[in-house]
């Protein structure tokens, strides 16, 4: 799996990402019973409410070789705040508009 992560911008400050990290190196979370090698190609961020360059960075991440895009967990799930993302669906409709059915779109991280 070559993986692209794409976070909440609002979240940074609160969480360096270890957690999906660890998750992507112990293969938990998202990435349980994935049996081959996940290579991280990027870890970005949403740009900012109300993420209307979460596509637009999506399918940076698939040019430069990802053929899975993960939100982060800060997005859907909202941790580690306990605030998740108000535009989260929209997001996500428009990044799986944007790299296609080739590509896989995981809503979470851990
Ligand atoms: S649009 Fe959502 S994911 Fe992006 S900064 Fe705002 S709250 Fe975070």
């Amino acid at each position: 799996m070559k993986l692209g992560i794409i976070r909440c911008t609002q979240t940074e400050d609160y969480c360096p990402g270890t957690t999906d990290f660890k998750a992507i190196r112990s293969k938990l979370g998202a990435f349980e019973g994935v049996e081959e090698e996940i290579e991280l190609v990027g870890f970005t961020n949403c740009g900012g409410c109300p993420g209307k360059k979460a596509p637009l960075r999506a399918g940076l991440l698939v040019r430069r070789g990802a053929d899975t895009i993960a939100f982060a967990s800060c997005i859907t799930r909202g941790t580690p705040i306990g605030y998740p993302c108000p535009h989260a669906e929209k997001m996500l409709e428009l990044v799986r508009r944007e790299v296609g059915s080739e590509v896989a779109v995981l809503e979470y991280t851990h």
